[in-house]
């Protein structure tokens, strides 16, 4: 007899969470979204028990156009994150950061569940960054990839609290670059949702 791991070959299993993740692509912006309203809650939760000092200001997400440059930002003022968390909630595929942070601090206002909606962004780009800058101590970072499974993550100057997230709207998508196509979404996904959300085009 063998007892073993399943082991995942993460070349192999991209092209397919890009492929087959949702038969309805739209829903990327669903899963970003609901990311920066979790990012929001979180701050608010944290705050509200003193694990976040300081003033927390306006929570707002803004969903930016930019036809020139072919990319859609989603852009949070929530608790953003260090380079710590993002190796450890987005270089881990199928971990779920929402479902943590429930298990500890029982908020029920969270989205997120399986760890993996991010990764619906590679299903419309080519290349996704996230710029962040967590509302702890420390500097700004950057992350980008193609695609691959190999991704850059180096500190910044990113000095804006939160997260931005760059999608470079890859050819087939394009679609997506257009604003009526965007405000459609929004509309009809990110209504009800506890922070505004703001669409504007560059
Ligand atoms: P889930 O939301 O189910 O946990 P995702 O794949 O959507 O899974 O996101 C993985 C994790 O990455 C999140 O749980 C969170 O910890 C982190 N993350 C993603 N987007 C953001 C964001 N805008 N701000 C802060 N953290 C984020
Ligand atoms: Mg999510």
């Amino acid at each position: 007899m063998q007892k073993g791991q399943i082991r995942v070959q993460t070349e192999n299993i991209f092209p397919i969470i890009k492929k087959f993740l949702y038969s309805d692509h739209e829903i990327f912006l669903r899963e970003l979204v609901s990311n920066a309203v979790d990012a929001s809650q979180k701050l608010k939760t944290l705050s509200s028990i003193g694990e976040a000092k300081g003033e927390i200001g306006e929570l707002r997400i803004d969903v930016v156009l930019d036809t020139k440059e072919k990319t859609l930002s989603i852009i949070d003022r929530g608790v953003g994150m260090t380079g710590e968390e993002v190796d450890k909630y987005i270089n881990q595929v199928a971990f779920s950061g929402a479902e943590e942070f429930v298990n500890k601090y029982k908020d029920a206002s969270i989205i997120g569940h399986f760890g993996l909606g991010f990764y619906s962004a590679f299903m419309v780009s080519d290349k996704v960054d996230i710029h962040s800058k967590s509302f702890k101590e420390g500097s700004g970072v950057f992350w980008s990839c193609d695609g691959s499974p190999e991704y850059e993550l180096y500190e910044t100057d990113y000095n804006d609290r939160g997260t931005k997230i760059v999608l470079h709207i890859n050819e087939e998508s394009k679609e997506f670059l257009e604003a009526a196509r965007i405000k459609a979404i929004l509309e009809r996904f990110c209504k009800f949702l506890p922070v505004a959300i703001y669409f504007s085009e560059v």
